[in-house]
């Protein structure tokens, strides 16, 4: 018998009651709207991307073939919002090369571009039934807990999750542990006295003290004027190059003050910085190159959240 069989049960029995059943991409064995929901989760919250993202982007995009013949700005249109747009930009990708079927197994999908290993075994287990286990943030929290170790490295975090599969069940016990650690095994304030884990779970004294918590970096504030030029009819913007923003439109930014119109201020955290921006309308053009289009040609671009954001002040100024 496996050594954690009790723990096995246990799990398998709450998530018949408890687990998050509802959740449409529970609902469906479709590998498509299993890979979507996986790449939105990847570093966005269930909540946002159910409310907000996972349906109107498979109203828009019902199949993988249709990201695939689909161009990468308007994929990009459809993830505005979300963030993380390399994400969105894999996933044409993938797309294009897959030519909208996506391989069954788990070794394969790793192959693509944005599908690290979790991903793989997630999309492999929830779509065919593969049995591998899952190492997202969650899950990687309740095995530094159960096992009681306060650091490891990737390779012993996997070999963690190796011993601790239910291999009879791999659904149920993939998706248990995903709920168990966004709702049970909290990193703040865990409720061991409801888990299924803890009559084998070794960090369930002081589960706090696992793993070592890593000191929060304070994000840098980067202070930008957002530069909307205009010829008194169009306004300029360019295609992000970066790696952040590649392939959003957006205005230019300028460290340096401008003389026009002061519309407001915008402010956006992203992951390693927050951009403060003074939004300034003005004639002075840009030293970089631009594109001028009309109001209603910059709406339908896909833009950055901090660039909708100075958008919506010109407009409130043009009213
Ligand atoms: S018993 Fe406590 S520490 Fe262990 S997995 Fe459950 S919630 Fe986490």
């Amino acid at each position: 018998m496996h050594p954690y069989h009790p723990t096995h049960t246990a799990i398998h029995d709450w998530y018949t009651i408890h687990g998050r059943h509802d959740l449409p991409w529970r609902q469906t064995r479709d590998v498509y709207r299993i890979y979507l929901s996986e790449i939105m989760l990847q570093q966005t919250q269930v909540g946002t991307v159910l409310e907000r993202f996972y349906a109107p982007f498979l109203e828009r995009f019902p199949t993988l073939s249709d990201v695939a013949s689909a161009s990468e700005e308007a994929v990009l249109k459809a993830w505005e919002g979300l963030g993380y747009y390399a994400r969105a930009r894999n996933l044409h990708a993938t797309a294009k090369l897959t030519q909208g079927a996506l391989p069954q197994t788990a070794a394969q999908l790793e192959e693509l571009p944005g599908i690290g290993r979790s991903t793989a075994a997630a999309i492999a287990c929830f779509a065919y039934g593969e049995a591998v286990p899952i190492l997202d943030a969650n899950v990687r929290r309740i095995l530094y807990r159960f096992f009681r170790r306060r650091t490891a490295k990737p390779p012993e975090l996997w070999r963690m999750a190796e011993r601790l599969f239910d291999s009879a069940h791999p659904y149920t016990y993939n998706q248990a542990l995903m709920d168990i650690g966004a709702t049970i095994c909290t990193p703040q304030s865990p409720e061991c006295s409801a888990c299924p884990l803890r009559v084998q779970c070794r960090g369930s004294e002081m589960p706090e003290r696992y793993p070592t918590p890593r000191l929060r970096k304070v994000k840098p504030v980067r202070k930008r004027i957002v530069w909307i030029f205009t010829d008194g009819e169009r306004y300029g913007v360019r295609k992000g190059e970066a790696r952040l923003l590649g392939g959003l439109y957006g205005f230019p930014q300028s460290e340096r003050d401008l003389s026009g119109t002061l519309l407001g201020e915008v402010r956006h955290h992203y992951s390693h910085f927050t951009l403060e921006g003074r939004v300034v309308l003005t004639d002075e053009r840009p030293e970089e190159a631009v594109e001028l289009h009309p109001l209603d040609a910059i709406e339908a671009l896909p833009l950055s959240m901090a660039d909708k954001k100075a958008l919506e002040l010109l407009k409130h100024h043009l009213l």
